[in-house]
């Protein structure tokens, strides 16, 4: 199926490794000029640069997506420089795992400000934009532990769950501008955030998927590519697990 994105200009964050590299390289194949965003210049730089050489659309910013007034900051002048965002994907993410009773406030606090605090920053940065042209994407990068729940995961699982009621609700609120809305919850993918899986673990997790393997960041990026497109124009306030069929 031919996609359509007609001159569209997409931010992604957590673009500099993992799951966010995958989305920002599919979504520059298909013409799309990506913002790629991470902590880190080096990361968000590098992948920038990949796809520039490769023919592609690419700029880099590194911002804490956690730091709520750098964003509308860096939304506003993004804004002006582009014209318009049309296409937002949340990715970016962290783990401090640790049961819950040994779990710190700085390890609660740090997850939920970058995995929910700061898909809010986005949405309040770019949303407004994307009304007034009446047309944007907004993709969230959730996880199945954000519908299971997880033992040692209650930060990143709140977070997770966090990010679905949000969505829906910003479904609610921006269908009539026609933005829509969308959740992807992803199993588990091989990426430098579950590298730290000893092989045991990596078995015990495999053993849960019905499709015996994990996923490839690819494997996540085209539900996120196709989310994106003009073809998923009546698609709103949904969750779409891309897991191997461990939740069904
Ligand atoms: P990685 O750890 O491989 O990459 C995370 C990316 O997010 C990096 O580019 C990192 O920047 C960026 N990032 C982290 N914190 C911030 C921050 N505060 N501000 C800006 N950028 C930040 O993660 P994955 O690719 O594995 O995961 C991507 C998303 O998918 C996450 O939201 C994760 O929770 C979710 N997910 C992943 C699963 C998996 O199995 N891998 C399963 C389910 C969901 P930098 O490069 O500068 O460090």
């Amino acid at each position: 199926m031919l996609l359509t994105f007609d001159n569209k200009t997409a931010l992604v964050t957590g673009a500099g490794r993992g799951i966010g590299r995958a989305i920002a390289l599919s979504l520059a194949a298909e013409g799309v000029c990506v913002i790629c965003v991470s902590r880190s210049e080096g990361s968000c730089g590098a992948v920038a640069e990949e796809i520039r050489n490769a023919g592609g659309k690419a700029e880099h910013l590194a911002i804490d997506v956690a730091d709520g007034k750098a964003v509308a900051a860096a939304g506003a002048a993004l804004l002006e420089k582009h014209g318009h965002i049309d296409i937002l994907v949340n990715n970016a993410g962290i783990t401090r795992d640790g049961l819950l009773l040994r779990m710190s406030d700085e390890a609660w606090d740090e997850v939920l400000r970058t995995n929910l605090y700061g898909a809010f920053n986005w949405v309040k940065a770019l949303a407004y934009g994307m009304a007034r042209k009446r047309w944007g994407r907004i993709v969230n990068i959730s996880s199945v532990v954000g519908l299971m729940g997880n033992a040692g995961q209650a930060n990143y699982a709140a977070s997770k769950a966090g990010l679905i009621g949000f969505s829906k609700s910003v479904a609610r609120e921006f269908a009539s501008r026609n933005i829509t809305s969308n959740v992807v919850a992803p199993g588990f993918i091989s990426t430098d955030m579950t590298s730290v899986l000893n092989e045991e673990q990596t078995k015990a997790v495999i053993d849960k998927v019905p499709l015996k393997r994990l996923g490839t960041p690819g494997e996540i990026s085209s539900m996120v590519t196709y989310l994106c497109s003009g073809e998923a124009s009546y698609i709103t306030g949904q969750v779409f697990t891309v897991d191997g069929g461990m939740v069904m």
